[in-house]
């Protein structure tokens, strides 16, 4: 596989997905990229599985070329997994990631620090024409601050510490961020697959 087309008009995954592939010689494509961009896919699914399905699925059949996919969002433990699913559009709609995480952050100005624990997760999806969608999932856990902090990465990266370190995913580094988020660890998990396509020089 040499082209993979990235069924997403999320600018800061996109950035994320054309890096992490890079290393594998696959050239990441995204909707943006095509002369007639393809139509949304509305995520009426209510897991991270059924919306990375949706996006992944309805895209190739259009494109009949490989497609990745990703649902990804925030669970955070106080808000009882709240914003999950629903994390790009939380505080309504057109999503707007400064809305969403100060949304966020007064829901939780009674939780004390212990109990501000959360984990993003990222389903993959990526549909192959004539075979079986394949699914991968990787997490990344964390707390949420009590402010934002931080420019870079997108949605809720100025709000949320990943474990083992002491700033916001915000603060850190692309590399940094691309060595340890929930994406990055979804693709490890694609990387045998990955080989193995890529040795066939398909
Ligand atoms: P999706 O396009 O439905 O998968 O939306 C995922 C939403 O989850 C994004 O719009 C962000 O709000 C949030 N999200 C997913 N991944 C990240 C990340 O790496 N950093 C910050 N927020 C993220």
């Amino acid at each position: 596989m040499k082209k993979l087309i990235i069924a997403s008009k999320n600018k800061g995954k996109i950035k994320e997905f054309k890096q992490l592939f890079s290393k594998y010689g696959v050239e990441v494509i995204s909707l943006f990229d095509f002369e007639k961009e393809p139509p949304d896919v509305e995520e009426t699914g209510t897991t991270f599985y059924e919306n990375a399905r949706l996006k992944a699925e309805q895209i190739a059949e259009i494109v009949n070329m490989p497609v990745i996919a990703d649902d990804s969002g925030l669970q955070i433990d106080a808000l009882d997994g709240r914003p999950g699913v629903y994390s790009a559009r939380y505080a309504g709609e057109p999503t707007d990631d400064i809305r969403n995480y100060e949304k966020v952050l007064n829901e939780m100005s009674h939780v004390p620090n212990e109990d501000r624990t959360a984990r993003f997760i990222c389903v993959l999806a990526l549909a192959i024409p004539g075979e079986e969608t394949l699914y991968k999932e990787g997490v990344c856990e964390g707390i949420i601050t009590t402010e934002p902090k931080g420019m870079n990465g997108f949605g809720y990266d100025p709000i949320f510490i990943p474990n083992g370190f002491t700033k916001t995913m915000a603060q850190l580094e692309d590399n940094e961020k691309n060595s340890i988020s929930h994406r990055y660890h979804a693709l490890e998990q694609l990387e045998s697959w990955l080989m193995k396509h890529q040795n066939k020089g398909e």
